[in-house]
């Protein structure tokens, strides 16, 4: 039987877990989905933002650093729906690119999404159905310079979807990656003066000249519509979309 409508997913009775909930996308999605019914993990490394999160959507908060392997253990394994967001950027030419951020860097985004697949999908394949999404990027179908860890990590995290996808399939459970350009958070926020500093331009310059200069559509991506589409993902309507890498960036791929 399908759940919900065409458009949105019905994730009662569905156990959700969201990294990097604290903030930004991840906080979107962990209410998005929480709107759809689902009991949400609020895991993030940030404590205080981890509670007021799942105070907002009645959810249960896990303080843990996703850098530390051990540290997924102590996570939910009974989890339907499983969303790896947590990230976090570090500008620099590649020829000075300190090589701790760079192994920080793929620990969070790539090591500790394979460790929670690997930890989630014994109970998705016991029910017989799973969503992993994985928030990905332009940045993982697309480089640009001074970003030599995160393009990386993403193009890696790219393959590692749909290895799972692949792997899914036959146990009903879906694999796809989000690929937002660049969204209105902290993160970006964040990136303004290493950007203005590694691009040699004022930091008023950075929006138009970095982050919409490839983009058709000339506005920041808002948190909200990168977790509408993860909550499409989510429902039955979208169980024959996997090992996907869907665009949410104004047209960047496109050109
Ligand atoms: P954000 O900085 O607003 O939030 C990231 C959250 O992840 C924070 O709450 C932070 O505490 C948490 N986090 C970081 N490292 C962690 C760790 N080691 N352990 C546990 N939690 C950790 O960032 P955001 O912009 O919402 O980014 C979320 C995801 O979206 C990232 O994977 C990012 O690469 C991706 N993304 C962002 C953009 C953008 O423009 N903002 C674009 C494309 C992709």
């Amino acid at each position: 039987m399908t759940r919900g409508s065409a458009h949105t997913a019905d994730l009662s009775g569905r156990v959700a877990l969201v990294t990097g909930a604290g903030s930004g996308i991840g906080r979107a999605c962990a209410v998005a989905l929480a709107e759809a019914g689902a009991t949400v993990h609020v895991v993030d490394r940030d404590g205080d933002r981890a509670a007021e999160v799942a105070g907002a959507v009645a959810g249960w908060a896990h303080v843990v650093d996703l850098a530390d392997p051990g540290a997924v253990d102590a996570l939910p394994a009974e989890v339907d729906v499983l969303v790896n967001n947590a990230g976090l950027q570090h500008v620099a030419p590649l020829h000075e690119f300190p090589p701790e951020r760079f192994a920080h860097l793929h620990q969070v985004m790539v090591t500790a999404p394979f460790l929670l697949m690997r930890r989630c999908l014994p109970h998705m394949y016991a029910r017989r159905w799973g969503r992993l999404v994985n928030i990905s990027s332009v940045h993982g179908l697309r480089a640009s310079p001074f970003k030599a860890a995160y393009v990386s990590a993403k193009h890696a995290l790219e393959g590692l979807s749909k290895v799972a996808a692949l792997e899914g399939a036959a146990h009903g459970v879906t694999s796809n990656c989000v690929n937002p350009g660049y969204v209105r958070t902290p993160l970006v926020e964040g990136q303004v003066a290493a950007q203005a500093e590694a691009h040699g331009i004022a930091p008023e310059g950075v929006l138009d000249a970095v982050f919409l200069q490839r983009t058709a559509v000339k506005r920041l991506v808002e948190p909200e519509e990168v977790a509408t589409i993860v909550r499409w993902l989510c429902g039955d309507a979208a169980s024959s979309v996997t090992g996907a890498s869907l665009p949410v960036d104004g047209g960047w791929t496109a050109a």
